[in-house]
């Protein structure tokens, strides 16, 4: 019979995936570690992997750290943990999912593991956090990489539970299969997840019910949103806006996605004021139809796929300069 997708991805990765289980098993104490204001992908990979291991290896200390979420959590994911420095003193193993830039990762106290593996789905950036590491720009989302990962372990069970975790971050990453990205190893590893036994109606209620104000945001955007000459769509969301509509920033790009699918706008951005005291900012979420945004997202302290990607501007003075950027791609 022929191999699923899934299948033929474990067996392709079968030397990688071997060593990484093997050094997971070599750790008593295991702590699991994503990037900074996560996304479904982030915590989907980091509660899918904490919840198979907690469940499969009982006897082993397993943790999760890093920043919480304002609607995700505790919603549909647990609060992460809140561990002392001294956690940190004894022999760890850290896993890395869905990042790879080390000022990225959630929290800064990965560095002090005996070793460091990391599974990811985004553009390499130097310096290598880990020591061994299954990095595939290829994929829609880590997910499919964690899926393809928990899958490859012998005699272990992946919980309904986990598998929903692992569900939402495939989902998420890969906008409900929409995404150019999607491909037969995100079907496979979806397929693979649900036989686990999940509850789809429950699971997309989770992820996309809206409340009424949510609507009010919709309208903000429709009648603020602004375009440029050659079809680059955006949207600003000022400290003023945000309280306004009643919402932190890190929901600024929520509705970024309304452009997508729009004749004549090739590339669409929410553009979000962010007063963090450490770093002040606009921070920008960009997305395309098909034009390959990273290397702008790049050049404006940023990153990210090639039709998905994050960048920051300092002041809005900042802004013409970017927005011709992006104009030049098109
Ligand atoms: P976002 O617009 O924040 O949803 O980010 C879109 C994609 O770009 C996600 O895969 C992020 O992980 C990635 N990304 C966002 N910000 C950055 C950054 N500063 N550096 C590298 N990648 C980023």
């Amino acid at each position: 019979m022929k191999k699923t997708p899934i299948d033929g991805y474990i067996a392709e990765h079968k030397t990688i995936f071997k060593t990484l289980r093997n050094i997971v098993k070599k750790y008593q104490k295991i702590c699991i570690f994503r990037h900074i204001k996560p996304d479904y992908d982030a915590l989907g990979c980091q509660f899918g992997l904490f919840t198979f291991l907690k469940e499969n290896f009982p006897k082993k200390e397993i943790h999760q750290v890093g920043d919480t979420h304002p609607t995700f959590v505790p919603r549909l994911f647990p609060e992460p943990e809140r561990l002392s420095n001294s956690w940190f003193d004894d022999e760890f193993l850290a896993i890395v999912v869905d990042v790879g830039d080390k000022d990225r990762i959630a929290d800064p106290r990965f560095i002090k593991a005996k070793e460091v593996i990391k599974l990811d789905h985004h553009p390499f950036r130097a310096p290598d956090v880990s020591h061994f590491s299954l990095v595939d720009e290829s994929t829609a989302s880590c997910g499919e990489i964690v899926t393809a990962f928990v899958k490859s372990f012998a005699k272990t069970k992946v919980s309904p539970v986990a598998a929903k975790y692992l569900y939402t971050a495939i989902v998420g990453d890969s906008g409900r299969f929409l995404y150019s990205s999607t491909s037969p190893l995100t079907f496979s590893a979806a397929s693979y997840l649900l036989d686990q036994g999940i509850s789809l109606p429950e699971l997309y209620l989770g992820m996309y019910e809206k409340d009424i104000a949510d609507l009010t945001f919709q309208k903000y955007v429709l009648n603020h949103y602004s375009l440029t000459e050659h079809g680059v769509a955006y949207y600003l969301l000022s400290e003023e806006g945000l309280k306004e509509l009643n919402i932190p920033s890190e929901r600024g790009k929520e509705h970024v996605n309304m452009f997508a699918n729009i004749k004549g706008i090739h590339i669409w951005c929410s553009i979000t004021e962010d007063n963090d005291p450490k770093e002040p900012c606009w921070r920008i979420s960009i997305r395309s139809k098909k034009l390959d945004i990273s290397k702008v997202a790049s050049h404006w302290g940023g990153g990210g796929h090639p039709q998905a990607s994050g960048a920051k501007i300092k002041s809005l003075k900042e802004l013409p300069a970017f927005l011709k950027e992006l104009d030049d791609l098109i």
